[in-house]
């Protein structure tokens, strides 16, 4: 299977929190790294009253199932100090989250696939049009025009920054 997986950290410096997520998964069981995007830095979302986030989109290709993978996913996250609160969308240390997984479409009362969040938000549909130009979703819509609806919100690549695959 083909999956791609969200990055994103705002905290403790969030740089270094998703180039270690990087290499978290490159150790996935079963799994390999395929294709990482650049680092983008990106407004937050919900409140405001919180630093920019650091985010990135990799392609791993895995026999793990899709539940399997959030849990690693979640793992990594605790690894890394995340730490569940409350407040939707606040600060985080890491967050991963399944953007696809293989062309197949998920709901059950842990997993949402595609992410539910994808369509809209420019720091995931940005770094994965960056990895994967032509890839369509499950419903056949096309990436590229989700992205071309997409405003960038500020969005910007961080290309000075080198991370290997
Ligand atoms: P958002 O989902 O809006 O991006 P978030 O990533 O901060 O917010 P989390 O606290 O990381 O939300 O996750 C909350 C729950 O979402 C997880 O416990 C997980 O079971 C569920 N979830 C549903 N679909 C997915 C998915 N595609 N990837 C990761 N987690 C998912
Ligand atoms: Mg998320
Ligand atoms: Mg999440």
């Amino acid at each position: 299977m083909i999956s791609y997986i969200g990055i994103g950290s705002n905290q403790k410096d969030p740089v270094k929190q998703a180039k270690q997520a990087i290499e978290a998964l490159k150790t996935l069981t079963n799994s390999e790294l395929t294709k990482c995007s650049s680092l983008y830095c990106s407004a937050p979302m919900g409140p405001q009253d919180q630093p920019d986030y650091i985010n990135a989109v990799a392609e791993i290709k895995t026999q793990l199932s899709a539940l399997e993978l959030l849990d690693a996913l979640q793992k990594i996250e605790l690894d890394q100090g995340r730490v569940r609160k409350d407040n939707r969308w606040g600060p985080r240390t890491l967050d991963l989250d399944i953007i696809l997984y293989d062309n197949q479409t998920i709901h059950n009362n842990r997993l949402t696939i595609p992410h539910y969040g994808m369509n809209t938000r420019e720091f995931v549909l940005y770094p994965l049009h960056e990895i994967a130009p032509n890839l369509s979703l499950p419903n056949n819509t096309l990436l590229s025009q989700l992205v071309s609806l997409c405003d960038k919100n500020g969005l910007t690549k961080i290309s000075d920054i080198h991370h290997n695959k």
